[in-house]
């Protein structure tokens, strides 16, 4: 038999956490527990079960001059008992000494596309520690658009999109103003190119911060297009062609999506996306959007709010995905304020009638249900038709990372890790998940932890809180009522709901009629509240305050046991009574 002290070296040559324990001390247990919630694969030794074990704690004593157990080693260094085990992990080191920065690769941590997501995990992963680099490239869209680093969130959508919203919000401010006492002589006009110029510079700040934050954080930056060799070998090639290669342990793909066309003559030679819109040299004048989601809503209500003559062109539903009551309010709220639909129609071709700028469009459309064509002016066409993930041509098939065929999005298990074990996908890009700026950073830093930290838990995609920015805004966590019905069954749905004037609507005498808000809840679960749904004013600022409630599972009872803050839209949800089921009447009332 090889002598004890033989068999203890082996143990720690070959194990690279090794715990030498007694099965019954809770100190050991504690250590155990703590490799084990860090998803750490370790060895322990029972010494109180071996029949040796007395002789083997005793040459462990010897050899480390260490009286207690657990005494534990990482990658054959000796770390001491649970209480310096517990330290490094409180101090954040404890994962780097089990998988230290690799030596056989350039990188650890390759992220390819410098998005919310991207960005998000790449400084995670560089305050862990670690060797990171980011590559980042815009491919300009159709009609030349571009932008700068930080991905579709700060460049061509959530923060330009709010910003040019605030805009129309103003305009209807303006318009309350005067029944607030205000006045003022002269006309009310808007200029695009001011909105442009000021959302522009705001956005080339953020640019430059992302830059500096990646320079200070040792993060190498590439302004190039990343594309797989194989499992470890990235790909870059700049703009100006120039091809370099570099390796990494682990790579996250984070490459988003970018907006469709419809297959339809003039589509590309004439439309514009969310990708050109925010930079518009000229104002787009009398638009027309085709959409009938979040993208075209949102975008549709702006420029209607900054004084614009638009027309929505929608194939079937509002909003797909969103409680189908609510999306049906904000389309009706939409067409009282101005906006024309055409629904349910499709748009059949795009003819230039008139260069200039703006130029002059024609679009064709069929109305779905009459078949009837018919054709509008307009200077600008812009499609929000959905959006494609910027899967292709990057590489995945030449390592076999699994993608759905059917969309070309990256499938990947609950920790966000796809077909080959060393490549993960965050963000926009993964089947099945939601598309949103603040979903693809949680889900960054996480991995991040993952990888590299001691945190081991998993990016939760339930009862994620939204907003949609259209003039009415509607903020929503959980489910829409209809799906409520179809998971938990009819007899088990409760939904408790009003009408409700906001007081400042008041004075200023708007209409309100579509202010609305309702409670879904499980009778199942105590009347759990499963779906949140608020249209109304700062519909994001409300809905963010009462997420974190139905993250804690709130039920009903919880939001009657809460006093509201008076007078706000938001204590609506204290006061609900009325049930659906009832068939009570919920018009607006008094304070
Ligand atoms: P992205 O932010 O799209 O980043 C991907 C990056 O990778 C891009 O820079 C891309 O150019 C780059 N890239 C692609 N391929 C490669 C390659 N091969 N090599 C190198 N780089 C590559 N979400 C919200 O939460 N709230 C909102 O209000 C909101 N409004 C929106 C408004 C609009 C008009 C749009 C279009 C989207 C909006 N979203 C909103 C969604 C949000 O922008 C996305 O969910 C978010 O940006 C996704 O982040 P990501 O990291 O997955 O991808
Ligand atoms: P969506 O995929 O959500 O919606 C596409 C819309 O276009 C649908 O109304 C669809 O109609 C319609 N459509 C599809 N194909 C055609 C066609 N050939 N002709 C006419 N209409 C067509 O895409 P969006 O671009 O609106 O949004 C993309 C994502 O961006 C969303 O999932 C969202 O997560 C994110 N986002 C988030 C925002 C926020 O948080 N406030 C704001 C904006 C975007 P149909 O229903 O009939 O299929």
């Amino acid at each position: 038999m090889a002598p004890i002290k033989d068999l203890i070296e082996q143990s720690i040559k070959d194990n690279p956490v090794m715990i030498f324990s007694k099965s019954t001390c809770p100190f050991c247990k504690k250590v155990k527990e703590l490799f084990k919630s860090m998803n750490v694969t370790f060895t322990a030794m029972e010494m109180d079960l071996l029949d040796n074990g007395t002789t083997i704690h005793e040459k462990l004593k010897e050899m480390t001059g260490q009286r207690t157990v657990p005494n534990v080693f990482i990658r054959g260094n000796h770390i001491g008992g649970a209480d310096d085990t517990m330290k490094l992990h409180e101090e954040g080191k404890l994962m780097n000494l089990i998988t230290p920065p690799s030596e056989n690769y350039t990188y650890d941590l390759i992220v390819i596309g410098g998005g919310s997501g991207g960005l998000a995990c790449s400084k995670e992963a560089a305050d862990l520690g670690r060797k990171v680099a980011v590559l980042d490239f815009v491919k300009p869209s159709p009609v030349g658009s571009t932008w700068g680093l930080g991905g579709t969130c700060v460049n061509v959508g959530c923060i330009p999109k709010k910003l040019m919203h605030q805009a129309a919000l103003l305009k209807h401010g303006m318009e309350d103003a005067r029944l607030y006492g205000w006045s003022y002589d002269e006309k009310v006009d808007h200029k695009w190119a001011t909105l442009r110029e000021n959302v522009q510079n705001h956005i080339g700040s953020l640019n430059w911060g992302y830059r500096v934050e990646l320079r200070d954080k040792k993060i190498l930056y590439k302004n190039a297009t990343g594309k797989l060799l194989d499992a470890h070998t990235v790909q870059a090639v700049d703009k100006k062609g120039k091809v370099s290669q570099m390796t990494a342990q682990h790579i996250v793909l984070a490459t988003g999506l970018r907006p469709r066309y419809p297959p339809i003559p003039g589509a590309k030679e004439y439309g514009i996306t969310s990708d050109d819109l925010f930079s518009l040299e000229h104002s787009p004048g009398k638009t027309v959007m085709v959409g009938g989601s979040y993208v075209s809503l949102e975008c549709a209500g702006f420029l209607h709010g900054i004084g614009l003559d638009v027309t929505v062109i929608v194939r079937s539903i509002f909003l797909r995905g969103f409680d189908q009551q609510m999306a049906e309010k904000i389309g009706n709220e939409m067409q009282t304020q101005g906006i024309k639909m055409k629904r349910p129609a499709i748009p059949t071709k795009i003819e230039l009638i008139e260069e200039g700028t703006p130029r002059k469009l024609r679009v064709h459309y069929k109305h779905l249900e009459t078949g009837e064509e018919s054709s509008i002016e307009c200077n600008t066409v812009m499609f929000a038709i959905g959006r494609d993930a910027c899967t292709q041509g990057i590489g995945l098939e030449n390592v076999g990372v699994k993608l759905n065929p059917s969309n070309g999005k990256v499938i990947v298990a609950d920790n966000e890790q796809t077909s080959v074990p060393n490549i993960y996908a965050i963000g926009d890009i993964l089947e099945g998940k939601l598309e949103l700026t603040p979903v693809a950073i949680h889900a960054g830093r996480l991995l991040a932890h993952r990888l590299y930290g001691e945190r081991n838990e998993l990016c939760d995609y339930e009862s994620v809180p939204t907003t949609v920015f259209t003039p009415l805004e509607y903020g929503c966590i959980g489910l829409a009522e209809e799906d409520a019905i179809a998971k938990y069954g009819e007899n088990n749905i409760e939904v408790y709901h009003t009408n409700y004037t906001p007081l400042e609507y008041t004075v200023a005498k708007r209409d309100s009629s579509e202010c609305y808000v309702k409670l879904v809840c499980n009778k199942s679960e105590n009347e759990r509240v499963v779906g949140f749904h608020f249209l109304g004013p700062n519909a994001g600022e409300v809905t963010q305050g009462y997420a974190v409630a139905i993250k804690l599972g709130a039920k009903k009872s919880d939001f009657d046991r809460t006093v509201g803050i008076h007078p706000t839209v938001s204590e609506i949800f204290t006061t609900l009574g009325k049930t659906k089921s009832s068939g009570a009447d919920v018009s607006a009332t008094g304070c």
